[in-house]
């Protein structure tokens, strides 16, 4: 399945080489390009049904992403689970928190999505917004793990594809030393 899911990120044009600074700063040879994968409901489908499957059994009320990705994907996966989508939103000075009226707290029970896993910092403020507003997050589910599944959360996790992409930093960038200019992502 995963295998699958690879080709077909390929074949979107999903999966770019070359010379990239990432918004972490750092760079890489591979970039994700998300976009060319979140805008294929037919596919990101089929990854929300595959974690639905692997969540099913943690009694999820609601599903909650981060802007702008995961909010997307998880209105998907609600729909697919029959719970509720939240979207969790940057606040000024960094971290994430739930607006829009939401009403969330003790009992609610919270998987949480995100497009594409890089060094986990959108996952880890939404997993804290949702223990500030005394909920709990009970999973973490991610259509690509760039990170070669060496981030943890300590809760259950899945990735419907694990990528190992290695990253560098600009003064230790090997591509850095070649003539491919470097472009920001
Ligand atoms: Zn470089």
């Amino acid at each position: 399945m995963s295998t699958n899911h690879i080709e077909q990120l390929e074949q979107l044009g999903a999966v770019l080489n070359g010379h990239f600074q990432l918004t972490s700063g750092l760079h890489a040879d591979t970039y994700i390009e998300k976009f060319r994968l979140l805008q294929q409901p037919s596919l990101t489908e089929k990854m929300c049904d595959e974690i639905a499957k692997k969540f099913a059994e943690l009694e999820i009320n609601t599903v909650a992403g981060p802007t702008t990705g995961g909010a997307i994907l998880s209105f998907e996966l609600a729909r697919q689970l029959g719970v509720r989508s939240l979207v969790a939103e940057s606040k000024k000075n960094g971290g994430r928190e739930f607006r829009r009226g939401y009403e969330i707290g003790a009992g609610d029970r919270v998987l949480v999505i995100d497009d594409v896993l890089t060094t986990g910092g959108s996952v880890r403020d939404v997993i804290d917004a949702v223990k500030n507003a005394g909920a709990e997050a009970v999973g973490v589910a991610i259509l690509v793990d760039r990170s070669g599944g060496s981030t943890e959360f300590g809760i259950p996790f899945h990735a419907c594809i694990t990528l190992e992409i290695e990253t560098f930093l600009p003064t230790e960038c090997p591509l850095c030393q070649t003539d491919i200019p470097v472009i920001k992502t």
